[in-house]
Order: structure tokens, then C-alpha cells, then sequence
């Protein structure tokens, strides 16, 4: 039998062949699945949905393990303490937003269309729309891989901040490079709880775009249903959710970070680049999302602007086998027949070019497998 390929598990379908792939279908398979790989000295990639993966042509040596299990647990519902939901690392997160807007829970609904697992949810601290996943998040349960043992991480534990937490630092060194756990984390995503705000009104709507298709004012809040709504279109607009006919969401989403800079380089890009304040991504209260405190000494601006206005536009790179998506200038898409070296070239291209019109780099969001920038 020919061994699976990367390929097939990642939402940008370009990736080589898998050593040795597990799917998990309980917690103790999946913990003893990569304590042995880890015993043995073998590398590790844990899947989810593959969607912020790029992989080495050559594929991976070690083991890729997926959570096979899909749990969402209802812990219990009050006026005070709100919801609270379990759910297991490989549910995918669709069903964790269509869950909470269903029963009236707040806090996800500006999430819905980001694909791939919830357990993955918490390592990039996923976000969009003016939400991020670590404004309901109240614990996520481990394994561990340096201590062999089961640890609860509560919210304060995480250091969520944008598009990080203590999981996703975990992949590097104090260095800079990458840790001996890399291309996964430390710690393997076994739960995630939720604490859920109960209402039907959404979280005060906090980004622009949407609440113009809302028709509301930033800060107002809309029925959740309809939030739901209008980021999905607003999302299925910019190719952001999986259609497998689109070759423009054949992706990993957003390719580049939006750079976070220091208050002083701002100043030196154009009138017209975006310029979003820094908040922590730390809620204030236990009950529900807010939005933390304003860093006045950094700025975050758009990775999407930089790259349009430094000359490369939607569906750059085309008719080659690899090019900025024709809808939206921030993701690198695979248009079928690429490769990743390709792709890495194509990012390569772009973020040279922005770092000499502007002198910012950009960073790569995704998690690089056998590959850098
Ligand atoms: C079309 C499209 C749109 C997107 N839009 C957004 C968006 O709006 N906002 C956003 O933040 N992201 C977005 N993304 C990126 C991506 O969907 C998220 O980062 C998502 O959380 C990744 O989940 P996954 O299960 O696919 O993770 P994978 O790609 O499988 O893995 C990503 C990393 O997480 C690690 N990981 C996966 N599961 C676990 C686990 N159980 N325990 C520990 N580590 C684990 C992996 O080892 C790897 O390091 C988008 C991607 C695509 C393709």
C-alpha cells in the first residue's frame, strides 16, 4: 500500500509522504502513540484539520498522529457563570461555533469558517472578525511531552496574545529557533473548556467590515445568528472558507501575520496602511469577551495592504501553479500540479518585496514543516 501523504491532510494539498500515521480514536492511544515516538527519538507532527501546515515536499520522518475523537461535552448552564463546554482536541471547530449559536451561547459567533480542529484552536489563539478564541477559553488539558504527564492549564496560564500562546511558544527555543518538540507543541492539545456568556445578542461587534454587513455600529451588539451569517459570506467573499472546487481556498489561510510594530516605524508607512490598536488578549471578567487594555508603544497594521501596495495583487503568480488567492492578497494558494518549494518561493518573492517598499517583515503564520522562510 503506497504510505499517505501530507496532501491529503492539508488544506493547501501540497505536502510529501508520511513515515508512520496514527489515528487516535481514545485519549490513551493518543498519549501513548506519541510518548513512544517521543521515547524513540522520533519527530512528531499532531494534526488537526491540516489548515495552517506547509510540508516539505519530502514529507515527514516521525510519526503524524490525528485525534480522532469528536466530544462536545455540556458541563452545565447558569445567569452567572454562563455555559460551559468540553470538547475534545480532534472535534472540528465548526460544531463548536454552530453549537454555541444554536444554544445561545456568546463569544464564537465572529469565529465561524475558520476551519480545522478545535484543539488547535488555542495553540495560534485563533482569531478574526475582532474575536479571538482566548476570550472564552477558561482551561485546556495536555499531555505534557516533557514531563510524560496530564496538566490543566488554566486561561492565566496560556499568555494568550495574538496569534500565540504558551503552546505555540513551545514549538521554539529561547533562541529563536525551533524547540526540540517542533513542528508540534510542548503540549498536545487533549481538551479545551469553554465558558460561555448565555445570550442571544452577540459580543459587541468590534470590526469594521462587519458591522457595516450588519448595518449596526462598532461596539453594538446583533443577533449571534446574524453575526454568524455575515462572517461567513464576508469570509466565503475572500475564498476563507474550505470549498474544495475554489482553488482559492486551497490555502492555509492568511500566509503572513499582521506585523505588530513598534509606534516609531508606523510613523514612517504611508497616510493610507492601517493603523489597529494593540490590545492584551486577556479578558477583563470571567463571564465573558472583552477586549483587554491598549499597548500605546505598538501598532498593528495590515499584512494584506503592505502586500497589495508593494506591487503584488490578487491572483500574483498566476497562470503558475501556485499564486496570491484572486480574492484576497494575503493568502498563497495551491491552483493544483504545485509544490511546496513553489509556494515557499512565491512567499519568498512577496515578503522581499514588502520588506523593501516598507522595510517591515513579514513573519509567516502557518507552522513550517521540514521547510523556513
Ligand atoms: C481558508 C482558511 C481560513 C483560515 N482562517 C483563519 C482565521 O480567520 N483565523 C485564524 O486564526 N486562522 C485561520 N486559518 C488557519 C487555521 O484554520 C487555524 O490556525 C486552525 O486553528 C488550525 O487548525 P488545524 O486543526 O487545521 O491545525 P493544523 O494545521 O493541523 O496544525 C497547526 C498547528 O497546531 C498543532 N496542533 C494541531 N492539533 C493540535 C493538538 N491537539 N495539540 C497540540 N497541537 C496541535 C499542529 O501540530 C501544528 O503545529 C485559516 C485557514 C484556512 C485554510
Amino acid at each position: 500500500m503506497p504510505s499517505p501523504s501530507l496532501a491529503e491532510l492539508t488544506t493547501l494539498r501540497l505536502g510529501g509522504p508520511v513515515a508512520h500515521l496514527v489515528v487516535a480514536a481514545t485519549e490513551a492511544d493518543l498519549v501513548s502513540a506519541v510518548r513512544e515516538a517521543d521515547d524513540a527519538g522520533q519527530p512528531v507532527l499532531v494534526v488537526g484539520g491540516g489548515s495552517n501546515l506547509v510540508v516539505a515536499d519530502a514529507g515527514f520522518p516521525g510519526l503524524v498522529v490525528q485525534d480522532g475523537r469528536r466530544d462536545l461535552r455540556f458541563e452545565g448552564a447558569d445567569g452567572c457563570g454562563g455555559a460551559a463546554l468540553t470538547v475534545t482536541a480532534g472535534t472540528p471547530w465548526g460544531e463548536v461555533v454552530d453549537r454555541a449559536v444554536d444554544e445561545g451561547w456568546v463569544g464564537v459567533e465572529a469565529l465561524a469558517g475558520i476551519p480545522g480542529s478545535t484543539g488547535a484552536t488555542p495553540v495560534q489563539n485563533v482569531g478574526a472578525y475582532g474575536q479571538e478564541v482566548a476570550g472564552v477559553i477558561s482551561t485546556v488539558r495536555v499531555w505534557d511531552r516533557a514531563e510524560s504527564r496530564i496538566r490543566l492549564f488554566p486561561l492565566t496560564a496560556l499568555e494568550f496574545g495574538y496569534r500565540s500562546s504558551v503552546l505555540k511558544r513551545s514549538m521554539r527555543g529561547t533562541d529563536g529557533a525551533p524547540s526540540p518538540f517542533a513542528p508540534s507543541p510542548r503540549y498536545v492539545v487533549l481538551e479545551v473548556s469553554f465558558q460561555f456568556r448565555l445570550g442571544t445578542l452577540s459580543a459587541p461587534i468590534a470590526y469594521a467590515q462587519l458591522a457595516t454587513a450588519l448595518g449596526v455600529a462598532i461596539g453594538d451588539r446583533a443577533p449571534s445568528v446574524d453575526v454568524r451569517h455575515a462572517v461567513l459570506e464576508l469570509r466565503a467573499s475572500k475564498g476563507m472558507v474550505l470549498d474544495a472546487t475554489d482553488h482559492d481556498t486551497w490555502s492555509a489561510g492568511s500566509f503572513f501575520t499582521n506585523p505588530v510594530v513598534a509606534a516609531e516605524i508606523a510613523d514612517t508607512l504611508p497616510d493610507g496602511a492601517p493603523r489597529y490598536p494593540v490590545r492584551t488578549a486577556m479578558p477583563e471578567t470571567s463571564t465573558g469577551p472583552s477586549l483587554g487594555a491598549i499597548d500605546p508603544g505598538l501598532v498593528k497594521t495590515s499584512a494584506a495592504w503592505l502586500i497589495e501596495h508593494a506591487g503584488f495583487g490578487r491572483g500574483f503568480g498566476l497562470p503558475g501553479p501556485v499564486s496570491l488567492s484572486t480574492k484576497h492578497s494575503l493568502a498563497l494558494t495551491h491552483r493544483g500540479g504545485g509544490s511546496t518549494s513553489e509556494l515557499l518561493d512565491l512567499a519568498r518573492t512577496v515578503r522581499d518585496g514588502v520588506s523593501e517598499a516598507y522595510g517591515v517583515t513579514l513573519e509567516a503564520e502557518p507552522v513550517l514543516v521540514g521547510v523556513s522562510l
